[in-house]
């Protein structure tokens, strides 16, 4: 079982952000986090829930203040038995912590942070709507490390309207300059329900393959040659530092996620918590029915679920798992030059072939 919290509130709205987010507003973010531990204590009585990883994501997770974060890990670690994790992550914006909120992380059991950098010139972070500068940004990794973080993620986006092959080079260079455990590198997506999805439709930006794969093949060389290993689509890491909750994810392993918005699958269930943070905190500290879009997901669900994401990474996929018709167009993919031939078992993509990844998973099922 892995365990997921989702925070979603954020100090200033990304133009290109779909995820389930907003600004505190007049919420109050102690009643917010009694209301995870309600909705953990209902699952903890349901289900023993002994998380091999937990993830904090966003929205800022970090944006509560030091003492509110506090007692919310204090309490979470009196629902859960913690003992078995082996990671724990938390993201971060800039300009949301200091040395003395990541200490507090640190000695309740934190092991990873995840820095939403995205770009490291002025211009891309504008163009991004961030509310950070580059200083800032250098600032806060800095603090990480001197906080001493075992594991430091910097988050990256790329093919960004106005962002040149060259700028996103010297966005590279300086991520690996700065020498962080880990990077993941998105191409960046226009979302429906988002400012930038908008401006797309209106000719404003233009979404362009060609550049998409120029940017990503560079990130590639750059951080290999660095000695990262790309062991997925968008992520890279040194040694040691691959992210455990992310390959759990993409192994298709049970994972409980709490707070609005939040997915979980368990035991071949997956349902999405109410995405409204008032109904949550309502329904969550009444005790009510915080599940919506409840799906049972059939085996054949689940294997074409685990082809998708695990073409994405390099270790591949079982070639077991394909299936005799999946397994007929293996030697096509081979000869297309989007898949080496199966070493270990597993079905591995070449660089080429992780730029469709998608579309060959789709290809298999
Ligand atoms: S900080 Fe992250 S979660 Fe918040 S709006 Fe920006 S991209 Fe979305």
């Amino acid at each position: 079982m892995h365990l997921y919290v989702h925070v979603p509130f954020c100090h200033r709205i990304c133009p290109y952000c779909s995820f389930h987010k907003h600004t505190p507003g007049g919420h109050d973010l102690r009643e917010f986090f009694r209301a995870v531990v309600a909705e953990a204590r209902a699952a903890a009585r349901q289900v023993p829930v002994v998380p091999r990883t937990v993830y904090f994501g966003g929205g800022t997770p970090t944006l509560p203040g030091r003492v509110v974060l506090e007692e919310f890990l204090d309490e979470l670690r009196t629902v859960f038995d913690f003992s078995e994790v082996a990671e724990w992550t938390v993201e971060a914006n800039p300009r949301t912590f200091d040395r003395e909120k990541v200490r507090m992380l640190l000695d309740r059991g934190v092991t990873r942070v995840s820095l939403g950098v995205q770009a490291w010139d002025a211009g891309t972070l504008a163009v991004l709507g961030r509310d950070h500068a580059p200083d800032e940004a250098r600032a806060a990794y800095r603090v990480l490390r001197e906080a001493g973080v075992p594991s430091v993620n910097i988050d990256l986006m790329f093919s960004i309207p106005g962002q040149s092959l060259e700028t996103w080079e010297a966005t590279v260079a300086e991520t690996i300059a700065l020498g962080p455990d880990h990077v993941s590198a998105y191409n960046l997506n226009y979302e429906e329900d988002t400012e930038f999805f908008d401006r797309l439709t209106r000719g404003e930006f233009r979404a362009d393959e060609e550049n998409d794969a120029s940017f990503f093949l560079r990130a590639d060389a750059l951080f290999t040659a660095a000695g990262f290993e790309h062991y997925e689509v968008s992520n890279y890491a040194r040694p040691g530092h691959h992210s455990v909750h992310n390959q759990a994810y993409w192994d298709g392993a049970d994972y409980l996620g709490l707070g609005p918005g939040a997915f979980s699958t368990v035991a071949g269930r997956r349902w999405k918590n109410v995405a409204d943070t008032r109904s949550y905190v309502r329904l969550a500290l009444a005790g009510g029915r915080l599940e919506r879009e409840v799906e049972s997901l059939t085996p054949d669900d689940l294997r074409r679920e685990r082809i998708a994401l695990l073409l994405r990474t390099s270790a591949g996929v079982p070639v077991s798992v394909l299936g005799a018709s999946g397994e007929a167009k293996v030697a096509g993919l081979v000869g297309a030059g989007l898949a080496q031939a199966p070493a270990d078992g597993r079905l591995r993509l070449t660089p080429a072939g992780r730029l469709v990844a998608d579309s060959v998973a789709v290809e298999l099922w």
